[in-house]
C-alpha cells in the first residue's frame, strides 16, 4: 500500500524545530516534551522511519523562506538573500540525508521509475528503502532575482509555490488580496521554460487566476482543502477547483484541522470538541471529486508537521502512517480498489509523468 503525500515540510522541521528526522517519532516527541521555544512546533506527526512505516515512500518536500518587511509581524528574514540563504541550508540537509542513504531526490522520469519499482517490488522491505523526494520551494521569496531560478533548477528543484502566508515578493499570499507583484509574471515565465511545475496552494484569488492564464505548465495544488465546506481564502472554491482539474491538476487533501472543520478556533478548539476526523476530510476529497466528474484529481498533500502536531489534526491521527486510515474511510465512501490507488499515488505519478516526459532538464 505505497503512498505519496505531495506537500511535507521536511527540510523546516529538521533545522528550525531542531529534529532529527531520522528517529522516530516517539524520541523526537520524548526529545521536545515541555518544550515552550516555538508556537507552532505542535506535537510532531513526521520523521523518516515512520514516513517508511506508513510506505509513504515518496513525498514533495520544500523549502521554504520568508521575505517579511518591516511591520509585517510574520515569522520571516529581513532581506531576500537572508532567505536564500536559509534555503540553501535546507538544500545541504536534505543531501545530507541523501548522503546518509536516508533519502533520494527524485528528479526525472527514469529516477521516479527506479523509485516505484524499488518501493512496489514485492520483496522490498520498506524499512530498509530510502524516502524519494521532489523538492518544491513554498513562497519565492527567497529567490532574489528571477535569474536565482535556473540556479535553484539546476540544484534539482522542481516545483515552486510563489506564494506563502501574507504579502509576497513574486505574489500575494493566504489571506491577501490583489494580483501578482511586478516580478511574478517573470517569475512564471522562467518556471514554464524550467519546465517548474506551479504549485497554486496559498496564492490570492486574483493572483491564482492571473498565474492560471500566463503560465501553460504543469499546475498542481499541493496542499489544498475545499472552501464550499469551510469558507476561508486559504480554501479552493468550486470555480477554481473546476479550472484546477481543467488543466490537469492533482490537489492535495491537507490535514490542518482548521481546514477540514468550520468554526476551529485556534488554541481552543479540539480534534474532539470539532469532530474534526478523517471522515470530515474525507467530505473534501469527495467534493472535490464530485465537481471533477471522477478521481483522478486527488491527492494527499498531508501538510502535517507544517506548523502544527496533533493538537490540529484529525482525532484518529497520531502520526503520518494513520494517513492509511482516510484511505479506508475513502473505500468505504465507495471509492473502489483502483480509485484508491490514484488516491495514494497513482494520480500523482500519472501527472509527474504527463509533464516529465520527453523534458530535458537543466543540468
Ligand atoms: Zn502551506
Amino acid at each position: 500500500m505505497f503512498l505519496i503525500d505531495a506537500h511535507l515540510d521536511l527540510s523546516m522541521n529538521a533545522l528550525e524545530w531542531n529534529r532529527d528526522l531520522r528517529q522516530p517519532v516517539a524520541s523526537i516527541r520524548a526529545r521536545e516534551a515541555g518544550l515552550t521555544d516555538k508556537p507552532d512546533r505542535g506535537r510532531n506527526t513526521v520523521s523518516l522511519p515512520e514516513l517508511r512505516r506508513g510506505r509513504v515512500g515518496l513525498v514533495v518536500a520544500t523549502q521554504i523562506a520568508r521575505f517579511v518587511a518591516p511591520g509585517n509581524v510574520l515569522p520571516g528574514w529581513h532581506s531576500a538573500g537572508q532567505a536564500w540563504a536559509q534555503t540553501q541550508g535546507q538544500l545541504a540537509w536534505y543531501r545530507e540525508m541523501e548522503k546518509a542513504g536516508e533519502m533520494v531526490a527524485i528528479t526525472d522520469l527514469a529516477a521516479l521509475d527506479r523509485h516505484l519499482e524499488v518501493w512496489q517490488s514485492s520483496s522490498a522491505d520498506p524499512a530498509t528503502l530510502p524516502i524519494g523526494y521532489i523538492r518544491s520551494l513554498e513562497g519565492a521569496d527567497s529567490l532574489v532575482s528571477v535569474d536565482y531560478l535556473e540556479r535553484a533548477v539546476r540544484d534539482g528543484l522542481r516545483a515552486v509555490g510563489p506564494a506563502h502566508y501574507g504579502p509576497g515578493r513574486y505574489a500575494p499570499g493566504t489571506h491577501t488580496k490583489g494580483p501578482l507583484e511586478a516580478n511574478g509574471p517573470a517569475l512564471l515565465e522562467a518556471m514554464e521554460r524550467f519546465g517548474v511545475i506551479l504549485d497554486v496552494t496559498h496564492l490570492s484569488d486574483d493572483s491564482l487566476w492571473q498565474a492560471l492564464d500566463l503560465f501553460g505548465g504543469a499546475v498542481w495544488a499541493s496542499h489544498h482543502n475545499a472552501r464550499a465546506l469551510v469558507d476561508d481564502q486559504r480554501q479552493l472554491p468550486d470555480d477554481q477547483i473546476k479550472a484546477l482539474v481543467a488543466r490537469g491538476a492533482v490537489i492535495g487533501a491537507s490535514c490542518d484541522a482548521w481546514m477540514i472543520v468550520p468554526g476551529w478556533v485556534r488554541g481552543v478548539s479540539t480534534p474532539v470538541s470539532t469532530g474534526c476526523t478523517f471522515e470530515r476530510l474525507a467530505d473534501h476529497v469527495l467534493h472535490i471529486c464530485s465537481l471533477a466528474g471522477s478521481t483522478a484529481h486527488v491527492c494527499i498533500g498531508s501538510d502535517l508537521d507544517g506548523a502544527f502536531g496533533t493538537e490540529q489534526t484529525p482525532s484518529d491521527l497520531d502520526t503520518i502512517v494513520d494517513l492509511h486510515r482516510l484511505c479506508d474511510v475513502l473505500a468505504r465512501r465507495g471509492f473502489s480498489d483502483d480509485d484508491l490507488d490514484g488516491f495514494r499515488w497513482r494520480n500523482v505519478v500519472n501527472f509527474l509523468r504527463a509533464h516529465w516526459t520527453g523534458r530535458e532538464w537543466l543540468a
